[in-house]
């Protein structure tokens, strides 16, 4: 089932609260995303039925076009592959940076567009679900190396396929690798939850060990018809691991993560990551400065406990070194100083073999 049919696609098809709630520069924004080559404005109509008109509203600012993602788009710290997967693709559709996982870029849309998404410059060209020629050569890669214990099904979002699709790539990654672990990386139980019905669940369930990591930011994004469709993967047995991204003006408070990660908890699903924006061109206006970030931790730990919680149930506070130094823990210890840059003051973070990664320690 493609999911592309189903996008609001343009300003006018919104809900006529939020089509009104559009100012004028927002309008020519969004009208000139295609021509520009910049991501395009897609959302499904379930996401956008969970938005608030105000320009503020945490819902409508993670997939309303903001000109502001025009002003850093070629600022100093924009890097078009914040991650650096590039510098670890084996095959054009395999990434393989650590030992014992690898990363399959595998879907060829999203059902709607995150304006802060790091992979925004790939996704603007646009893709396609993987082909059988580029699968031959990922599953002779896995075939050859034993080592490789776990999958991740992920680039853009997998979960736009339809089950018979994903189910004969799970049944042709194992026949490669029988012992892998799948994990699938989706937001669509956040973005259009009825995608995920119990058929699929009961689809994945056969082809554990899989785990599903959901991206979700704002306690709103859980309402009833995600909770449903999480539910469908807990019923099967699916562990669910909860992946957000620490944005501003959208979640960067103590008491909305505590808040989610609550409701997380409370549905069975296991806060993972909680990750500080990666350097994707356009973003800037998401980005918490690290200085902040690591308080706000602080502040969400001091709360969590202070209820009663336990620190281990809270997801560690993370980020990907920029242009592919991998993912590190962050804390005030992984911070090994300041400098001046041409474009501005970076922190720089210690990577796992001592080596110092740059991060712009202010917002825009
Ligand atoms: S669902 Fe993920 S890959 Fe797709 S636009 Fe959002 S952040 Fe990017």
């Amino acid at each position: 089932m493609s999911r592309t049919g189903a996008l609001i696609r343009s300003i006018d098809k919104l809900p006529a609260e939020l089509r009104d709630s559009a100012s004028a520069a927002e309008r020519a924004f969004a009208g000139g995303l295609d021509a520009a080559g910049r991501l395009p404005f897609a959302v499904t109509p379930h996401f956008a039925s969970l938005a608030r008109p105000e320009a503020d509203d945490p819902i409508r600012r993670q997939f309303f076009p903001d000109p502001r993602e025009a002003l850093s788009e070629t600022g100093p710290f924009a890097l078009p592959d914040p991650l650096g997967e590039g510098r670890y693709r084996v095959s054009p559709r395999l990434v393989h940076q650590y030992p014992d996982r690898v990363l399959l870029l595998a879907g060829g849309a999203c059902a709607g567009y995150c304006r802060y998404c790091f992979r925004r410059v790939r996704m603007s060209g646009g893709t396609s679900f993987i082909t059988e020629g580029e699968l031959e050569p990922v599953l002779s890669y896995l075939a050859a190396r034993p080592e490789i214990r776990e999958l991740l099904v992920s680039g853009e979002d997998p979960l736009t396929a339809p089950d018979r699709t994903l189910e004969g790539l799970f049944a042709k990654l194992r026949r490669a690798a029988g012992t892998l672990a799948l994990r699938v990386c989706t937001r669509v139980p956040i973005t259009e939850p009825p995608r995920l019905g119990p058929a699929t669940a009961a689809m994945m369930s056969a082809w554990k060990p899989l785990r599903v990591s959901v991206h979700i930011n704002h306690p709103r994004e859980l309402d009833a018809e995600a909770r449903r469709a999480l539910g469908f993967l807990s019923a099967a047995g699916i562990p669910v691991l909860v992946q957000t991204v620490l944005l501003k003006g959208i979640n960067d408070s103590a008491e909305t993560l505590a808040a989610l990660f609550r409701d997380c908890l409370d549905l069975g699903l296991k806060p993972y990551y909680l990750f500080q924006l990666d350097l994707a061109p356009g973003t800037a206006h998401f980005r918490v400065p690290l200085g902040r970030g690591l308080a706000l931790y602080r502040e969400l730990e001091e709360r969590w406990t202070t209820a009663g919680g336990k620190t281990a149930e809270l997801p560690p506070y993370a980020v990907d070194l920029p242009g592919g130094g991998g993912k590190i823990r962050l804390s005030e210890q992984s911070i090994a100083g300041t400098e001046n840059r041409p474009g501005g003051p970076v922190c720089l973070l210690k990577g796992p073999d001592g080596s110092l990664w740059p991060y712009p320690a202010e917002s825009a």
